[in-house]
């Protein structure tokens, strides 16, 4: 199964109103452990890049990813920015050319971009971050992208991956980040862009599934 960059409009949509209805939960999430602009900086950014939907659809994959994560980098504003950003942009180097994408290339592509969003954040699992949703997500699809797993189960399964990994996030303490400051305090609260990130990535696995089916 080949995606091709026509389907980014799409997912740009799914995504966009997955974050307007859960924005004043993970606003307060912010707020508890952050200084509550988490979803003020992905709202400016997706609207950026709702903008030019048109336009990443006509481009292959490599420069539309690119573009989209220039976009993120220069409108979201806060530590996100630069890491939803920089998770794009990495993505985008990993894939050479062409409009098909499969789980494969896909795959390798988001375990590079994640990888890169934890150096350029000094930051690693376990930190109570963003990064405790995508590390798990790109070590499963990773060990699971050469099995047999159905497409739909491996969407499904990236879901579930997602969720606990969001989750996970409760009982950590900060360590990272404007969180980190608080220490202690932040334990029982899930991180903010742990929620959003699993958001995202729920929201683009539904709409895949959607769009297989
Ligand atoms: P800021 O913290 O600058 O206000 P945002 O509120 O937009 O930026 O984003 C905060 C989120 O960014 C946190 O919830 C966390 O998931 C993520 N984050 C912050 N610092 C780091 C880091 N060093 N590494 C990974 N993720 C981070
Ligand atoms: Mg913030």
């Amino acid at each position: 199964m080949l995606f091709t960059p026509e389907i980014l409009p799409d997912l740009i949509k799914a995504v966009t109103d997955v974050i307007e209805t859960n924005a004043e939960e993970v606003t307060v999430l912010d707020q508890v452990c952050g200084d509550g602009d988490h979803i003020t900086n992905l709202q400016r950014g997706l609207a950026a890049v709702a903008a030019q939907s048109t336009e990443l659809a006509a481009l292959e994959w490599s420069p539309a990813l690119q573009k989209l994560g220039m976009t993120l980098l220069s409108t979201m504003g806060g530590a996100s920015g630069s890491l939803f950003g920089t998770l794009f942009i990495m993505m985008s180097k990993r894939i050479v050319s062409g409009n098909g994408l499969d789980r494969q290339v896909f795959t390798e592509a988001f375990y590079q971009g994640v990888d890169a969003v934890k150096k350029r954040g000094r930051s690693d699992a376990g930190e109570k971050t963003m990064l405790d949703v995508l590390i798990p997500v790109a070590n499963y699809m990773q060990e699971n992208v050469q099995g047999s797993v159905d497409i739909n189960d491996f969407l499904q399964n990236i879901e579930q991956v997602a969720i606990q990994g969001m989750e996970s996030t409760k009982n950590m303490k900060a360590t990272k980040g404007r969180a980190s400051y608080l220490g202690d305090k932040t334990k029982g609260h899930i991180d903010a862009g742990a929620r959003t990130s699993q958001l995202i990535i729920c929201s683009v696995t539904h709409q895949l599934q959607v769009k297989i089916s």
